[in-house]
């Protein structure tokens, strides 16, 4: 049987030491980890929040995404793409559908294009000369509108592989602007080639 959210949290907390901290473990022994585990420490454990409070936008009326369904460098009918401002990687992108849909209401037809689309652009991201990889990320527990993470981990950097990359991205200074709106140009034409839409919003 499944534990209840009260139950998962007691499980933990007999992990824990007399002030609810878990030991260090796994990822903070791996060698890509941007912290050195000598003098590092777990937060408390807090315990659970039930029922979940809403996240931004759980109301299309409130929604920011929604507002700004007209904002990015790249548009079809039903899907626009902006550039991330503010990250230390060479080149962060955000997928949004540009109506009020999370993830699960996504319809077959939208999912299947998602599919396609992400595909498009990790291949187009990835084949920039700067780039090792690129990272797909949907997280969604701050907005209700679904928004896809792309981020490009930086060509040969063997410390930012796998899931640290974006607490190394939050540690790095901000990467320069020109470059990546160059960047993101490139990718986004590459996706006009390859997939469609265009540059600016047609509906
Ligand atoms: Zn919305």
């Amino acid at each position: 049987m499944a534990l209840t959210p009260d139950e998962y949290y007691a499980h933990a907390l007999a992990a824990a030491d007399e002030d609810r901290r878990l030991p260090l473990a796994r990822m903070t022994e791996w060698d890509i980890s941007p912290f050195d585990p000598e003098g590092l420490r777990v937060s408390p454990l807090r315990p659970p929040v039930v029922p979940e409070p809403p996240r931004h936008g759980e109301d299309p009326a409130d929604c920011k995404s929604c507002e700004l369904r007209d904002e990015g460098i790249w548009f079809t009918d039903n899907w626009r793409l902006n550039r991330v401002q503010g990250v230390g990687v060479p080149l962060a992108l955000m997928l949004r559908p540009r109506d009020h849909y999370d993830m699960a209401d996504l319809t077959d037809d939208l999912a299947a294009e998602l599919g396609v689309l992400s595909t498009h652009l990790v291949r187009h991201i990835q084949a920039l000369p700067n780039i090792g990889r690129a990272h797909v990320y949907r997280l969604g527990d701050g907005g209700a509108h679904l928004h896809v993470w792309f981020f490009a981990r930086p060509a040969g950097q063997r410390q930012m592989l796998g899931s640290w990359l974006m607490v190394w991205d939050d540690l790095m200074p901000e990467y320069p602007a020109e470059p990546a709106d160059a960047d993101a140009q490139v990718v986004a034409d590459a996706l006009i080639a390859s997939y469609g839409g265009s540059r600016e919003p047609t509906s």
